[in-house]
């Protein structure tokens, strides 16, 4: 059906490698690129029957990318780098007439902040160049967000609350690791928690709010209140929310952990001098840190990520809860990575795939949850995510 371009050869782009290539009757030809080419052709040998091309490419470089566009000529790329080469990617997308997909929205690398103002504003040059830009596919902002959009399209007339439950249950061996990138995952979960009452968004302390919460298989894990970036446009495309916030489980270690590194300044995103060079605190600790694409052989357990929601049907009050629960050890075995790139990539698969299929094609800049939620429901189950839900129970949330 079409070609496509992968660039980022970490952990979710090791993951979203293996499902294209399982699908090859959507993606007809494969072409991997990163900064560092022998991440790509390690991944490429892996999977094998020559069905990957490997190449390289500095993503902060419109020029080289438009050139490595001009080489490939994709139909689609799908952006698995880093947040901050989102714009980037999507200049070089314009220039060339490429589709754009990417799993987590911009950010700027000097400043801790991440908010979709910098991607929709390249709405008007997406819709007049009949290009599709799909923003946030992977599980959370992905999943969750169509898993909203399906309780919206068949579950209710009026969604009134959202709490997205996201729980890692795994345990990886180490004292401490962060599941995906070190940098982005630290300067996501340190800052300020933040989520949205009665139509403004109400600012906490980092972790400031947090309780049990009951996990499918899982049992009471204590999850903490902190900002994620679907809430901006799910409050954005469901204006009837009166609340919507998101929860995420953390262990004791990995909090001792990280009010270390930020006591010590190695959270720190500003330049230090350092015998005569200049190095980035949080940079550094990445280095040293183990590399998320690394943690899946011994990783057990499992995540449990879903959508609670309470609103009203027929004039009745109803609850609804839907998840995904994604054992790491079985998304190792099938792809030699662990359970949270395994469920960032396969979304960003499925949403690729809906791209090549025409199912979700439309000129413009857009959140997933403004497509046809249930073509990609669908695929979640044959790809590897399988979901579940549960009518009127108490959400405890
Ligand atoms: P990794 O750090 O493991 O991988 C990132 C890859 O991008 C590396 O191969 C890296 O290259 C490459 N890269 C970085 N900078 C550049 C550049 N300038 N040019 C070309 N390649 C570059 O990260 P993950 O795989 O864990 O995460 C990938 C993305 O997925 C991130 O944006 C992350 O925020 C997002 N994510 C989204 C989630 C969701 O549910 N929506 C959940 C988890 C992650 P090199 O190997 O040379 O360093």
């Amino acid at each position: 059906m079409g070609k496509v371009l992968i660039i980022g050869a970490g952990g979710v782009g090791t993951v979203v490698a293996y499902k294209v290539a399982q699908n090859s009757d959507v993606f007809t030809e494969i072409v991997l690129a990163s900064r560092t080419k022998a991440k790509c052709d390690a991944i490429a040998a892996k999977i094998g029957g020559n069905k990957i091309q490997t190449d390289q490419v500095d993503a902060d470089n419109v020029e080289e990318l438009i050139n490595l566009f001009k080489k490939h000529k994709p139909e689609l790329v799908i952006n698995v780098a880093l947040p901050y080469q989102d714009l980037t990617i999507m200049d070089a997308c314009l220039a060339c007439g490429v589709n754009y997909l990417d799993t987590a929205n911009y950010e700027p690398k000097d400043e801790a902040k991440y908010e979709y103002k910098w991607q929709w504003a390249y709405q008007d040059r997406f819709k007049e160049a009949g290009l599709t830009a799909i923003l946030g596919c992977g599980f959370d902002p992905g999943a969750t967000s169509v898993f909203t959009a399906y309780a919206a399209k068949h579950y209710f007339d009026e969604m009134q609350y959202l709490d997205i439950v996201d729980c890692n249950a795994g345990d990886h061996g180490k004292a401490f690791a962060t599941n995906f990138n070190p940098e982005i995952n630290i300067r996501e979960v340190t800052q300020k928690g933040k989520y949205w009452e009665n139509g403004k968004w109400v600012e906490t302390e980092p972790h400031e709010i947090h309780k049990p919460i009951d996990y499918p298989e899982i049992g009471p894990k204590e999850s903490y209140v902190i900002y994620h970036e679907e809430l901006e446009s799910l409050v954005k495309n469901y204006p009837t929310l009166k609340r919507a916030r998101f929860w995420m489980t953390f262990g004791q270690e990995y909090l001792t952990h990280l009010r270390v590194i930020q006591n010590i300044g190695m959270a720190r995103i500003d330049p230090v001098i350092y015998n005569g060079v200049e190095i980035v605190p949080i940079q550094f600790l990445k280095a040293v840190l183990p590399d998320p694409g690394e943690l899946g052989e011994n990783y057990t357990g499992m995540t449990s990520i879903g959508c609670r929601i309470r609103g009203l049907k027929d004039g009745k009050e109803r609850t609804y809860y839907v998840y995904n629960n994604c054992s790491h050890e079985a998304a190792y075995k099938e792809t030699g990575a662990q359970g949270v790139s395994y469920t960032t990539g396969v979304p960003a698969t499925i949403g690729a795939m809906l791209f090549m299929q025409g199912k979700w094609r439309k000129p413009g800049v857009f959140n997933v949850e403004e497509f046809d939620p249930d073509p990609f429901m669908e695929q979640m189950n044959k790809q590897g995510l399988p979901w579940h839900e549960k009518f009127d129970i108490n959400l405890e949330v």
